[in-house]
């Protein structure tokens, strides 16, 4: 088993740990399964101007409907994904079901600022020779406005290895993605690496949007806002829920938000009536 995924890794199985890991495995046989017979679908979800609340781009979620489980959520299969080494056809799946949805829509739709759509990278298919072919490749076969194909990739991601990660992300750059910094805030890194590697866009982690009862998140929602435009980035907030989060983001100058107040990760039909809606809009 171990070799089929490489054999560059030792896996170690504690008895403990072992009913546990005959779940994980079934599950990864269900998501290879899964794979192979369109089971995961892509979800989209809004991501709005908060200036005019018009819709600026989308984040496309993996989705996966289990025939006996139903719905799993993403954080129990993106690991499982992962550790498996699935995440690399997952992964490559939605990049290029994203940019193909993006080109139709870029085509179809016309919107007051090119539209974008955002699509999450693992620290796996982050460390993959492959990665930067394959974004070429999918790049050059859709044929979006550049920048508009956005990576996200979290801190932990890009700092599993700073110096090779550097690298990658300046190629992609240079091919025409869009970089996202994911999760903002909830990793544990010096912020030199802000300097190191050069995001477009910065995602406010959802933990800094919406009130938790601590007295020093507003200061630290409007520091992260300010950080990331004296670094010349975008700043999206991610998870706003109310009237008032947008309200509060909006004062503070940042300049998109997604939450459930606009959208949940919808299937690219609804996604595609909201843009139709909007562009009738614009028209009339
Ligand atoms: P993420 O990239 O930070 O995505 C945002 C998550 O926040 C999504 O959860 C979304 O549904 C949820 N969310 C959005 N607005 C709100 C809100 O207003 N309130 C609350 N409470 N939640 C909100 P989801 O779809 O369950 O995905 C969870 C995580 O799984 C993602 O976090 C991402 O890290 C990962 N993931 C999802 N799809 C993919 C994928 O295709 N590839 C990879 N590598 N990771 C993925
Ligand atoms: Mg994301
Ligand atoms: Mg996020
Ligand atoms: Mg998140």
């Amino acid at each position: 088993h171990a070799k089929r995924l490489g054999g560059d890794r030792v896996e170690i199985f504690r008895p403990t740990l072992r009913s546990a890991s005959v779940g994980v495995s079934e599950l990864e046989t269900d998501l290879k399964k899964a794979l192979e017979t369109d089971g995961i679908t892509v979800s989209y979800q809004p991501i709005i101007r908060l200036e005019d609340r018009s819709i600026a781009g989308f984040e496309v979620l993996a989705r996966w409907n289990h025939p006996t489980r139903g719905a799993i959520s993403p954080s129990e299969f993106i690991p499982v994904a992962e550790q498996s080494g699935l995440i690399n056809d997952l992964g490559l799946f939605v990049l290029e079901r994203g940019a193909r949805q993006l080109a139709e829509w870029q085509r179809k739709y016309r919107m007051p600022a090119p539209l974008f759509v955002s699509v999450n990278i693992s620290s796996r298919q982050l460390l993959r020779q492959d990665l930067i072919n394959d974004v070429k490749a999918v790049l050059s076969r859709a044929q979006l406005m550049p920048g508009t194909l956005k990576l996200e990739l979290t801190e932990s991601v890009v700092m599993s290895n700073p110096e090779y990660s550097a690298k990658v992300l300046e190629r992609l750059r240079e091919l025409g993605a869009g970089l996202a910094l994911d999760d903002f805030g909830t990793g544990y890194s010096s912020l030199s690496y802000l300097q190191r590697f050069r995001f477009d866009t910065i995602k406010v982690d959802q933990s800094f949007v919406r009130p938790n009862g601590r007295s020093a998140r507003p200061v630290i929602l409007r520091s992260i806002v300010a950080l990331g435009h004296d670094l010349g980035m975008q700043v999206i907030a991610e998870g706003a829920e109310s009237e008032s989060d947008a309200l509060e983001l909006f004062q503070l100058g940042c300049e998109y938000a997604q939450g459930f107040l606009f959208g949940q990760p919808m299937m690219p039909e609804e996604a595609t009536k909201l843009l139709q809606a909007e562009a009738t809009l614009e028209s009339a």
